[in-house]
């Protein structure tokens, strides 16, 4: 069991966090089971909560975020500080948690744990270089000052593709600015919020400041978010068609909004390109998670030049993939989040089958049954098929066949999302004319892997609005303030 594998067990809980309290039991008496999705064991039942608890949330993050914006920068900075040292600490029993509940490989998701604790380390850093300006007068008498101050109470709503990580990246700029933060993590992957905050209290952050509302009913949770006026912020990670709902309500109240959407990244190769080095990087971007990250390469487009032998090389380093149980020794795909997730990558194929494309490897279930899906290779994808256009969000890599740089760029930028995207290429000139071309908030130039806690994640389009990490990140928890002084 979860227990038996962990050094801490206390890590686990079967609370919520709920206005400075452990809770139990929601007001409703309703629960909802967390299941392992590599075997669907339940792992845990925990309190199904509504918007009465939020509502409670809400107010004591409201009060504790007053005291908490009153500390020095460095205050705020040493329990980040602490928090990032029990991350780091405990990072093998995170990884085991969030293994159970979401199936990725372990070695993954103690990478997972890292890249969130390396955000909290960064805004650790960060809550100490809020600065604003100094702007000269426009009179004689006049002194202009500009201050930064934190937005207030934080809501937020993160998926189960990154348990840790997600909530990591809105949790740290928003605690280290000053805000307060409740949050709701999503019902397949709440053991790892949870753990999280257990920390978070023992590195000492206040009490009220953070909490984590269980519930499967997202959507009154964000009704309750976007229509109290005490919360001054929301920041979602999710899906584009859920960005937009949530966006209209937040309409109401003009709510500023951190949004992290879908995205239908191209990867291309030019004829030009290391062929081994796109072959890894399509790898990695590609199969990581399972192809389950918002940053996938969800469409490979491959001059014609070398289609044939990028098509061959890749199947032969995906057949080499093992998929399994993420705690089996050397398993490197895990199974899917859910049946959804499984039908959907399994609707794909047939579309784009039916319409012409060729399974190079792959292409089915896998045989240990459950949620579990061979790694997939696809040929002579077109663009009328769904592959095209809607993100996979599986293991599922379809080649595209291009000739011209023009035309790739046109069929790279051909849709309505703005996240990744990818190109491989050893000619300086082509590198920047495309890179500056592709209509994507992020462009990996010959790497198939671009998240880092120093750089600005983040899309376009309807990929989404603001931006994660980087000296941007912190932005986006903060108001600009400007003083006008007449001295007269
Ligand atoms: P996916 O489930 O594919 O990751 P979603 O956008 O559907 O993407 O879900 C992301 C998160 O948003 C999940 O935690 C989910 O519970 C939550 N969610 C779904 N619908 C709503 C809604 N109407 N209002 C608020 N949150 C929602």
């Amino acid at each position: 069991s979860l227990l038996a594998k962990l050094k801490d067990p206390s890590l686990v809980t079967d609370k919520a966090l709920i206005a400075g309290a452990w809770v139990a039991a929601s007001d409703s008496g309703k629960t909802f089971n967390v299941t392992n999705p590599s075997n669907g064991e339940v792992i845990a039942t925990l309190p199904d909560m509504g918007r009465d608890e939020t509502s409670r949330s809400i107010d004591a993050a409201y009060r504790a975020q007053k005291l908490w914006a009153a500390k020095t920068g460095k205050e705020r900075a040493v329990v980040l500080r602490k928090l990032y040292d029990l991350m780091i600490a405990n990072a093998d029993d995170l990884a085991i948690i969030l293994t159970t509940e979401m199936g990725k490989p372990v070695a993954e998701a103690k990478g997972e744990i890292l890249y969130g604790a390396s955000y909290v380390e960064w805004f650790g850093e960060e809550a100490k270089r809020v600065y604003g300006d100094t702007i000269p007068g426009h009179q004689q008498d006049k002194r202009i000052i500009v201050l930064k101050q934190p937005v207030g109470v934080v809501a937020s709503i993160t998926p189960w593709n990154f348990p840790n990580a997600m909530l990591a990246r809105k949790f740290a700029p928003a605690i280290a600015a000053g805000c307060a933060m409740v949050s709701k993590p999503a019902a397949e992957t709440p053991l790892s919020a949870l753990a999280l905050a257990l920390l978070a209290e023992r590195a000492g952050l206040p009490a009220g400041l953070f909490n984590v509302i269980l519930s499967k009913d997202s959507a009154s949770i964000g009704k309750e978010f976007t229509e109290n006026d005490k919360v001054r912020k929301l920041t979602f990670t999710g899906s584009t068609n859920v960005g937009k709902i949530l966006m209209r309500q937040g309409a109401e109240q003009i709510m500023k909004l951190g949004l992290e959407l879908g995205g239908n990244a191209p990867f291309i190769v030019f004829d030009d390109a290391d062929l081994d080095a796109a072959v890894e990087g399509a790898m990695v971007s590609k199969y990581r998670n399972n192809g389950q990250t918002c940053v996938c390469a969800n469409r490979l487009y491959v001059q014609a030049g070398v289609y044939d032998a990028f098509a061959k090389k890749l199947s032969e380093k995906v057949a080499a993939m093992k998929v399994g149980d993420g705690f089996e020794a050397g398993v490197n795909a895990g199974p899917l989040i859910t049946q959804k997730a499984l039908d959907k990558v399994e609707e794909h194929i047939a579309d784009a089958v039916s319409k012409g494309a060729k399974v190079e490897l792959g292409g089915e279930r896998d045989a240990r049954g459950g949620l579990f899906f061979q790694p997939t290779v696809l040929t002579g994808v077109t663009a009328e098929m769904k592959v095209a256009r809607e993100e996979t969000f599986g293991p599922v890599a379809p080649l595209f066949k291009f000739e011209t740089e023009e035309q790739v760029i046109e069929l790279a930028n051909n849709t309505e999302f703005g996240l990744a995207s990818y190109f491989y290429s050893k000619d300086v000139s082509k590198i920047f004319r495309v890179a500056e071309a592709l209509e994507y908030g992020m462009v990996g130039v010959n790497t198939g892997l671009i998240s880092t806690e120093v750089a600005p994640f983040g899309g376009i389009k309807q990929s989404g609005q603001g931006r994660e990490g980087s000296k941007y990140g912190i932005e986006d928890y903060l108001e600009i303030k400007y003083l006008c002084v007449s001295i007269e």
